[in-house]
């Protein structure tokens, strides 16, 4: 961070600028941040998904429907008869 006396740079962790003497806030910023980011994400992540989703359903679906596999047997047999 920037000492806000001098603006003299000061690394992380520091209490006191190094040039001044001056007491550094700690951590002013990140807070306000990472509070903004908490509110996006969810929604962020929850179209992430939805879209991976589509795209995944769209990749598996396409083939599918194009080459019905004729490995794969009828539901019928699959079915154990009693
Ligand atoms: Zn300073």
């Amino acid at each position: 961070m920037e000492c806000p006396n001098c603006g003299a740079y000061n690394p992380e962790g520091r209490t006191l600028c190094w040039k001044c003497d001056e007491p550094l806030p700690s951590k002013p910023e990140r807070p306000k941040r990472r509070e903004q980011v908490g509110r996006m994400s969810p929604w962020t992540w929850a179209i992430l998904i939805i879209l991976g989703a589509i795209w995944i359903f769209g990749q598996c679906g396409a083939p599918r429907r194009l080459q019905p596999s004729p490995q794969e047997p009828p539901a019928v047999l699959v079915q154990p008869t009693r």
